[in-house]
């Protein structure tokens, strides 16, 4: 330890680059969070597994880390891509969804998806943030920072909002490089402009709007905060005024990023943060995940629709390093599922051997040793889970070999060593409770039964025309949470979500 530290490639400079923390042995780490109006998607999480090995990494190589990650729950606008920040509120479109006929308002559909995805979070094993600050818990934060940036003439008010003024910060653009085609980019977009402001890419710091379903008064009147401020406000509220590491997806880079940059560094008159990373889309099927093309996964559509193991989930996302596309298809699942079985195979046989006591030498710890160095290293060079998780499964191959027809006790208590390491640095190789509770999890038992034999007394019920019996099993599983669907592959079973 001390010797290794972390690379990213730092969207700033487009290099590799070894993280400098400001103090030494320290990270600061801030990673942009969810909307909360819906579920999110497997995308989105293989976003924040980025964030979540980056934890890790740090953790293994001596850091002490301050990890920040927030929960945007205020109801922002379905173009807030766009420097106007117009369309429709994104939590208000939800609440009038199908979905949405389950809430009394935004402010219980907003709690119902933060809890949700917390849930999935815990689920796909990342590690908690030490702080999930929300954005409507920080509302008086944003409206002085919002009040200093136009006492300083970074931004001034409208009849419509308050608005940053770019022309003020020379350097907006260093992050995406969108510095001429920023203003391209916003006369392409179907917009309506907002004529009071003084330049088309000066962005909504506050946006006037008295009918909005979430409003707080401001000093300008009732309304709500642009999207871009809550992040600047509370990276800097709990991580002070530079981080040392920023991270998002890759769709955050501009506008988000960009604003997040110049409303800081404006607040602050110093640099922000001098290293980003940005985790690239994930594809489905290798196409762009869409509702429309029937290739739009949530967590819970995978492990509660389809019984899919959370760890194999969280295998099959972070397999491919965040740098590169990750084309997701149901090989990845099978493969990752096989995977997981793989390291929780070595586990059971390295507890079995350690329960022996047999004595004799330790015949794998050097070897596992040298496993466990090569992926911590492959981990430090800008997260290469390609590699490290090669070695997880050759250091679990090794154990399997060994340890079958019994080994001793010292290369059990090495094996064991292994796996742990291997776990705090990539999560996939839990302990066997938690293998025996996520296997709970992924398969259900209602009455004593496991429910794929309720299934498949339900199929034989319906095959001998005993509807009646199959009506019964229908029932008895909705009461017990569980819904059956018939589709065109079978019978799947969902979990119905709990208000
Ligand atoms: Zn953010």
């Amino acid at each position: 330890m001390g010797t290794r530290t972390l690379h990213v490639t730092n969207t700033l400079t487009r290099q590799l680059e070894a993280v400098q923390t400001q103090e030494p042995d320290h990270l600061r780490f801030y990673s942009c969070g969810p909307t909360v109006y819906s579920y999110a998607h497997i995308g989105n999480f293989r976003t924040f597994l980025t964030a979540d090995l980056v934890v890790r990494v740090a953790e293994a190589i001596g850091w002490k880390v301050s990890y920040v990650s927030n929960i945007t729950d205020v109801g922002h606008l379905t173009q807030d891509d766009v420097a106007d920040a117009g369309g429709e509120d994104k939590m208000e479109k939800a609440l009038h969804s199908k979905e949405g006929e389950q809430f009394q308002n935004v402010w219980d559909l907003a709690r119902h998806y933060a809890n949700a995805f917390i849930d999935d979070w815990d689920r796909l094993r990342l590690k908690r943030p030490l702080v999930w600050p929300r954005a409507t818990e920080h509302m008086r934060e944003q409206i002085e920072a919002v009040e200093k940036l136009i006492e300083s003439d970074h931004a001034y008010v409208t009849p419509t909002g308050v608005y940053f003024r770019l022309s003020s910060f020379p350097d907006h653009g260093k992050l995406s490089g969108n510095r001429d085609k920023e203003q391209l980019k916003v006369a392409v977009r179907d917009v309506v402009q907002d004529d009071n402001k003084e330049h088309p890419g000066d962005f909504a710091l506050w946006k006037l709007d008295d009918k909005h379903l979430m409003q707080w008064y401001s000093p300008w009147g009732w309304g709500f905060p642009g999207w871009h401020i809550e992040c600047s406000v509370m990276a800097m509220k709990y991580l002070g005024e530079t981080l040392d590491l920023h991270a998002g997806g890759e769709d955050l880079v501009f506008p988000h990023h960009e604003s997040e940059i110049a409303q800081s560094e404006c607040l602050t008159g110093h640099e922000f943060c001098p290293y980003w990373i940005h985790t690239r889309f994930l594809q489905v099927n290798g196409e762009k995940m869409s509702k429309s093309k029937g290739n739009w996964y949530t967590v819970r559509d995978l492990v509660d629709g389809r019984g899919v193991d959370p760890v194999a989930l969280r295998y099959a996302l972070i397999s491919v390093p965040y740098g590169k596309p990750n084309n997701f298809t149901d090989q990845t699942l099978k493969d990752a599922a096989r995977n997981v079985e793989r390291m929780r195979e070595a586990r059971s046989v390295a507890e079995s051997a350690s329960a022996a006591q047999v004595a004799g030498e330790d015949v794998v710890g050097g070897r596992l040793v040298e496993l466990y160095d090569k992926a911590l290293d492959a981990m430090c060079e800008d997260l290469n889970t390609a590699v490290a998780l090669a070695q997880a499964l050759e250091g679990a191959k090794l154990i399997r070999e060994s340890l079958t027809d019994g080994g001793s006790a010292d290369s059990a208590k090495a094996s064991l060593l292994f796996l742990d390491q291997i776990d705090a640095l990539l999560g996939i190789a839990p302990p066997v409770e938690t293998a025996a509770e996520a296997l709970a999890e992924a398969e259900p038992v209602v009455e004593g039964k496991p429910i794929a034999e309720w299934i498949a007394l339900r199929t034989s019920a319906k095959a001998s025309k005993d509807f009646a019996t199959a009506d019964q099993i229908r029932q008895t599983l909705d009461a017990a949470g569980i819904e059956l669907r018939d589709t065109p592959d079978g019978v799947i079973w969902k979990r119905k979500t709990s208000m």
